[in-house]
């Protein structure tokens, strides 16, 4: 097993390998149209092992609405395993996310606010 999938499954307690490429978790994405690669694409990155997968701005972009997690019928919940790909890079002391980059918020949904701070180290 690749470190990265063992290390997404230790932080997540998830098993990715259930996930049979439904969809599901793409189709009801509210993000899907800002990500650069669709979350059940994620997933299969995930599951060929690809280290590459914590690069991806996708797992930013997501807003831990758990709507994946609702939707999905395998129960591989998708946003829990974004939220431990996110943590890998955080605990490397990687922020990708500021909040004096952030420019025009006072438009931006409470959800992506509340995300936004869960997804800084300090
Ligand atoms: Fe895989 Fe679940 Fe997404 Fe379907 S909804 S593609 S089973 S993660």
């Amino acid at each position: 097993m690749s470190e990265i999938i063992e290390k997404v499954r230790m932080i997540s307690g998830k098993n990715i390998y259930l996930c049979y490429q439904c969809g599901m978790c793409s189709a009801s994405c509210p993000m899907a149209q800002y990500m650069d690669v669709l979350p059940h694409q994620i997933i299969r990155l995930l599951q060929l092992g690809n280290p590459d997968v914590v690069n991806v701005k996708s797992i930013w972009i997501c807003v831990s609405c758990m709507t994946c997690v609702d939707r999905c019928p395998r129960r591989v919940d998708p946003g829990v395993i974004f939220e431990a790909l996110r943590l890998i890079t955080l605990r490397k002391g990687i922020d990708k996310i500021r909040y004096r980059d952030l420019r025009d918020i006072s438009e931006a949904p409470s959800m992506a606010l509340v995300a936004i701070s869960r997804k800084m180290t300090g």
